[in-house]
């Protein structure tokens, strides 16, 4: 028996890079899967491909995490589906990078809209039904910049040290109802989302990683899916470092 066979769960931002790498790697842990996305086309893509790979059901839907009423139905159209949640990955996220003296107030607002408010809007609304079924999971994707801080990401910076005041704070308030709330703070991944760095800037992050490489999507996804498990069940409030040793 595969360890997350017939737990059933919610990816958001899943059509690609480090959420891509969790529903794949849950998938094969027998989980069946809710994946969502502001990308329509991409999502429904993403979940074929692993419905057709693996022996799980996965469903595509398209969500804007940042706007109430889309939170509130894609959890419960994953309710229908399922008929019940049993882990919530709060995954989607963007950067609108810029320096702080020249950011704008839209950037600054869109990105803590998504990256945060999104989370918040989503564990409020699995907490619904995972308090009925008294257990659940709940893991939050921040980022090592969250914990250092980082130039020119002000807004994003802030977005991930918040979302780690959000685990903690949700981890007390849910766990009467035995729910886990717990973060994963990933450091440089190679995803779309460094891409953009040019070779310059990637040799001198990768002189600051101990280990001495970016890592990868699988690296975030294996700690999230021990997050998962029953073996980490004594474990919420907490965030798993996952940056090559760049933040210790
Ligand atoms: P990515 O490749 O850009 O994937 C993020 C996904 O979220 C994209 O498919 C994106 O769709 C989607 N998305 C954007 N806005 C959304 C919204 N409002 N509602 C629903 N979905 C939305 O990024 P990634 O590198 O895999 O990052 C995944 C998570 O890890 C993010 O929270 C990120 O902050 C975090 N993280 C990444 C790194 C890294 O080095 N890559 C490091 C630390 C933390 P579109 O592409 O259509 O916008």
């Amino acid at each position: 028996m595969k360890k997350l066979q017939g737990k059933a769960a919610i990816i958001t931002g899943a059509q690609k890079g480090i959420g891509y790498a969790i529903a794949e790697c849950l998938s094969s842990m027998g989980a069946d899967l809710f994946l969502t996305d502001i990308n329509e086309e991409g999502i429904k893509k993403a979940a074929h491909t692993l419905s057709s790979s693996f022996n799980n059901r996965v469903i595509g839907y398209a969500q804007d995490v940042s706007r109430e009423p889309d939170c509130e139905n894609a959890v419960k159209a994953a309710f229908d589906a399922f008929g019940k949640i049993d882990i919530l990955i709060n995954n989607a996220g963007i950067t609108r990078d810029n320096l702080a003296i020249r950011m704008k107030e839209k950037d600054f607002d869109d990105v803590i809209a998504v990256n945060l408010k999104g989370p918040f809007l989503m564990s409020r609304a699995a907490f619904k039904y995972m308090s009925k079924q008294r257990a659940g999971r709940i893991i939050n994707i921040s980022s090592v910049v969250g914990q250092s801080g980082q130039a020119g990401q002000a807004n994003y910076a802030s977005s991930k040290a918040g979302l780690i005041g959000l685990t903690k704070s949700l981890a007390r308030e849910f766990a009467k109802r035995n729910i886990n709330v717990n973060a994963v703070a990933p450091g440089f991944i190679e995803t779309d989302m460094t891409s953009a760095l040019d070779e310059k800037t990637k040799q001198a992050l990768l002189s600051q990683i101990p280990l001495e490489r970016l890592g990868k999507p699988a690296d975030v996804a294996n700690a999230v899916a021990f997050l998962c498990c029953e073996e980490s069940s004594y474990i919420t409030g907490q965030v798993i470092a996952v940056n090559g040793g760049i933040y210790i």
